[in-house]
């Protein structure tokens, strides 16, 4: 049942008050309509049953006050009878609805043949029949976990990644009640849409789920083709992740509402991104340092000078005191991982002194020349001391 057809109903004359009825009137003329053409007292009776739902459906609407005034308001605009092409609003509203036992009490829950209200109600509001909603109460969707890698330069500066993912997400040919469309999920007469049945042995009562709908309180008589009634199928979607600058590996990152749809028009649940961050040849990280070992020559330690050192961007220039020891940490400011929060971390060189395994003639002898000359120049005094002192 659509919007569309509900604008082309007349509930005034279905219930036989005028369309200034007050509550009172609507809800008596109501009252005597249903108990004439409820089908416990008119079994078989097909015209009657017809009669019922029209009735109960123009209740559905008449009986609350926001939805009347929607309504009226669009009989208004597109007069009664005219197809029109009028989208409901407030299409997807919850509570509040009509509660069928307000006005039947328990008489449908003794006999049965109560089906089909809940079908009207579902369809005309979106939501399960009242009666239905105690089995398939409202379940926030599942969070969903997945996985991408990214190199390492895409972890410092961020990246914008699609992200294809097949997952369960609410089925597109029916909506999510899983039936074939231009049909729709009516309350199961056995259990009138509770899921469960009571079972008297001795002086007991057992509930045990309602057998004719497993317990779901509704049944499909021809279930959507695409996910078999299960109003969930598995989906590819492509998203956009956006990963943010610095993030480190193993990260988790959150997408609200992008994990597995809800039940009974429940929240659904969040997507988490975990996040891989392939190594990088080179560049390593410490929080938001960048580091990098490089290495010089014992030359350029001892004596001072000018390397020149990668960055993620390009290169930068880098003074090596004179007489630096092997293994000392160089900081280059600014440098390093910058957060949208504007923190900014530097780089960190390591400087490591390179041993040629080999040495030509004019290598050696030049060498061996600076031997002599440091003859007297003890490389390790403590060393020294801690073996004399023995
Ligand atoms: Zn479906
Ligand atoms: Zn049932």
């Amino acid at each position: 049942m659509s919007a569309r057809e509900w604008i082309g109903k007349d509930f005034y004359r279905e219930l036989g008050v005028s369309s200034d009825a007050t509550p009172d009137e609507i809800k008596k003329a109501y009252r005597k309509l249903a108990k004439e053409n409820h089908p416990d007292a008119n079994a078989g009776n097909a015209e009657a049953e017809k009669k019922f739902k029209a009735v109960s459906e123009a209740y559905g609407v008449l009986s609350d006050t926001s939805k009347r005034k929607e309504y009226d308001e669009a009989r208004r605009l597109f007069g009664s009878g005219g197809p029109g092409g009028f989208g409901f609003p407030g299409g997807g509203g919850g509570a509040g609805g009509f509660d069928v036992g307000d006005i039947f009490g328990q008489a449908g829950q003794q006999q049965g043949g109560f089906g089909g209200l809940g079908d009207i109600l579902g369809g005309l509001f979106g939501r399960r029949g009242a009666a239905g909603a105690t089995a398939n109460r409202p379940q926030r969707g599942t969070d969903v976990e997945t996985d991408v890698r990214i190199d390492f330069t895409e972890a410092v500066k961020g990246a914008t990644l699609p992200l294809r993912l097949s997952s369960p997400a609410t089925c597109s040919t029916c909506g999510g009640n899983g039936a074939k469309p231009g049909t729709s999920p009516r309350t199961c007469s056995t259990c009138q849409g509770s899921g469960l049945v009571s079972r008297s042995q001795g002086a007991f009562a057992f509930s045990e789920p309602c057998r004719d709908c497993r317990g779901r309180g509704s049944i499909i008589d021809e279930p959507c083709p695409e996910c078999a009634g299960e109003g969930v199928s598995t989906r590819t979607r492509t998203l956009t992740v956006r990963i943010p600058p610095g993030v480190a590996d193993d990260q988790r990152i959150r997408l609200a509402g992008q994990g597995e749809p809800g039940r009974g028009g429940a929240q659904p649940g969040d997507l988490y991104v975990r996040v891989h961050v392939a190594p990088h040849p080179v560049f390593g990280r410490q929080n938001l340092d960048l580091t990098i070992t490089v290495p010089v020559s014992f030359t350029e330690l001892a004596l001072g000078g000018t390397i020149t050192v990668p960055t993620l961007e390009g290169k930068v220039s880098l003074k090596v005191p004179q007489g630096t020891a092997s293994g000392r940490v160089l900081r280059v400011r600014g440098k390093g991982i910058a957060k949208r929060d504007g923190a900014q971390g530097d780089l960190l060189v390591t400087l490591q002194a390179a041993i040629p395994s080999k040495l030509d003639d004019k290598a050696r002898e030049a060498l061996e020349a600076y031997a002599d000359a440091m003859a007297e120049h003890d490389p390790r005094p403590e060393i020294t001391e801690l073996l004399e002192g023995r």
